[in-house]
């Protein structure tokens, strides 16, 4: 039996809606995969949610005039909703700010804490003298004490390029508000990451399948762990369950800290709600493989803080330890992390205007040319400007003329001259070839989904498409109407190669591939789209809140090739893929920034 596999996803943060560059970095890459994996026979658990605490959802909540649970609850709708319509088949899709996370997130810390990888600390700290927040580093500015730039930033002057310390500027000024940032002395809980270098290095050097900027990365920083800060000054957040800590308004964890634990208590969640409270275990523990999905500014907590959790929970770091009440935790099998979706050379920024959201990408596209995309020409592993030319061009050569084409015109052909699944004879060398094409690439297309090179994945789905539409061009069936033996021939054996190339395009063109599964006179769901479910919370019923999820386990799509059936009837097929505006690449639509 193959192993069970967690795909960890990223968690969206929920202070607004998610742009086409988010989801090329989480989204679509964990789906691909996740699909894949079920296909091919493993029991899989794909969990994220939003992320909701910590300063910036105050300051848009401010911004908004909502309080911060409102704009926690708008965004966490409009995000869930987003995900749901490119079709991520999450187990759970949740949010950090339900009963099971707070608890699940207390359990573990008391866990770090008894086994002695906490310290408390006293510091100076910057706090908004009239929310009596902390103020991030990287919400105040001034002028940098080396090299006297005005726009330096409490972390790091860009002028410059040095690493700064808050109180060290001259001039220090909130960028939320202007006002004059007050230094105050403040206790913190630090997270002892030095002692747990030794079993990270370790850990790391039996990592050998990972993208090598992900393993450079972690290795470099492994030498420079220094204790972390996992609570802050602010009243919105996990409060901390020690005494003196647990009754302070102003003292909550850190976001950074309960939002990575996210993976776990939406796991916990998750089996809850199964109604077997103890099915998280089995993703969890020996043999489960764990791949976390993200864009490259969050490797640092997948590969390295993350474990440093895992391993203090689990009593592995110099300090040792027993382990808390989840038991023995595995840590990731794998960092899988995508580089950035950019334009015009930047990063999407809302601030600037060059973002392209994705409800309004797949109002106008749908989800399958976005998922396409995004799998053949997306940042897998460098940073890839988005162009609408780049799209257009992958939607209609690619999808249209070259898939949706082979499809239309075999279904159509076999339609219009047998009305079934035509019956074959005395196949040729041709056909012959053609069949073990595409039996021969389940192996290469699924060995690059396993290793997430989905690029690579989705060109190899593709070359089988580009053989079976040269060999309907050399083999002329609409010529052969004084031969239909020969024709009924063809025509069989350019049908099975389509069912294949559908099923090796599954993950990635799900919505698709479900209508070429009807198309080809299947019936019942080849591949499930996840749901919103309205659900009550587990710990306090008075809260309600949307989950995305889906019942997966019965899809029919499973990662082989399967023999068509010879007198299955046909319909006349409808187009798969909408040719798009050529001169849409020259601008965009007209909702959309300009992009060159
Ligand atoms: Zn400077």
């Amino acid at each position: 039996m193959s192993a069970p596999v967690l795909t960890a996803v990223a968690w969206p943060y929920a202070n607004g809606p998610r742009h086409i560059g988010h989801v090329s970095g989480f989204g679509v890459p964990s789906d691909v995969f996740s699909r894949y994996m079920r296909m091919s026979g493993h029991r899989v658990l794909m969990v994220s949610g939003t992320d909701e605490h910590g300063t910036p959802i105050s300051v848009q909540a401010d911004k908004e005039g909502l309080t911060t649970r409102q704009l926690a609850d708008k965004y966490n709708r409009v995000i869930a909703e987003d995900l749901q319509g490119l079709g991520l088949s999450y187990d759970l899709f949740t949010r950090t700010t339900t009963g099971n996370h707070y608890k699940v997130v207390q359990e573990l810390f008391l866990a770090l804490h008894r086994n002695g990888y906490v310290q408390a600390k006293t510091q100076m700290g910057a706090i908004s003298p009239s929310t009596g927040r902390t103020l991030p580093d990287r919400y105040i500015e001034g002028t940098c004490p080396i090299c006297g730039y005005d726009g330096a930033r409490g972390d790091q002057c860009d002028n410059c390029g040095n690493q700064l310390d808050p109180i060290d500027l001259k001039n220090p000024r909130s960028k939320i508000n202007g006002e004059v940032p007050k230094f105050v002395e403040t206790e913190h809980l630090f997270l002892d990451l030095p002692s747990f270098a030794g079993a990270l290095g370790s850990w790391l050097s039996t990592r050998t399948g990972w993208r090598p900027n992900v393993l450079r990365f972690s290795e470099n920083l492994l030498g420079d762990m220094r204790p972390r800060a996992i609570t802050r000054d602010i009243d919105w957040g996990v409060p901390v369950p020690l005494d003196g800590w647990r009754d302070q308004p102003m003292k909550k964890f850190y976001v950074w800290f309960d939002a990575v634990i996210g993976y776990l208590s939406a796991s916990v969640e998750w089996a809850r709600r199964s109604g077997d409270a103890d099915a998280w275990k089995e993703f969890w523990t020996d043999p489960a493989q764990a791949y976390y999905f993200m864009g490259k500014d969050n490797i640092v907590f997948h590969s390295l803080i993350w474990p440093s959790l895992l391993l203090g929970q689990n009593g592995e770091g110099d300090k040792g330890g027993q382990p808390g009440a989840f038991g023995k935790l595995s840590l990731p099998t794998e960092v899988v992390s995508s580089e950035f979706l950019t334009m015009s050379g930047s990063k999407f920024s809302t601030s600037r205007g060059t973002v392209i959201y994705v409800r309004d990408f797949l109002k106008q596209f749908g989800p399958d040319t976005l998922r396409y995309f995004i799998s053949v020409a997306g940042p897998e592993n460098q940073d890839t400007d988005f162009t609408w030319d780049e799209f257009i061009r992958r939607t209609n050569f690619e999808l249209a003329n070259e898939w949706g084409n082979l499809v239309n015109r075999s279904i159509s052909m076999a339609h219009k001259n047998v009305g079934a699944i035509p019956t074959p004879t005395a196949p040729t060398a041709a056909d012959a070839e053609l069949k073990a094409l595409a039996r021969n690439a389940f192996d290469t297309v699924g060995e690059n989904l396993r290793r997430s090179r989905f690029k690579a994945a989705a060109n190899e789905a593709m070359r089988v498409v580009g053989a079976a539409n040269k060999y309907l061009s050399d083999e002329e069936p609409w010529k052969r109407k004084d031969d239909p033996q020969r024709r009924d021939t063809i025509l069989h054996t350019a049908l099975q190669v389509v069912s294949d190339a559908n099923t090796l395009l599954t993950p990635f063109l799900p919505h698709s591939a479900q209508k070429i599964h009807e198309a080809l006179g299947g019936q019942g769901v080849w591949s499930s789209q996840p749901e919103i479910r309205e659900v009550a919370d587990l710990d306090d019923p008075s809260l309600q809140y949307p989950v995305l999820t889906g019942d997966y386990a019965n899809d029919q799509a499973k990662w082989e090739s399967v023999d068509i059936e010879v007198g299955r009837p046909l319909d006349k097929p409808s187009p798969l893929f909408a040719k798009l505006d050529a001169e849409l690449g020259e601008t965009g639509p007209d909702w959309a920034p300009i992009v060159k």
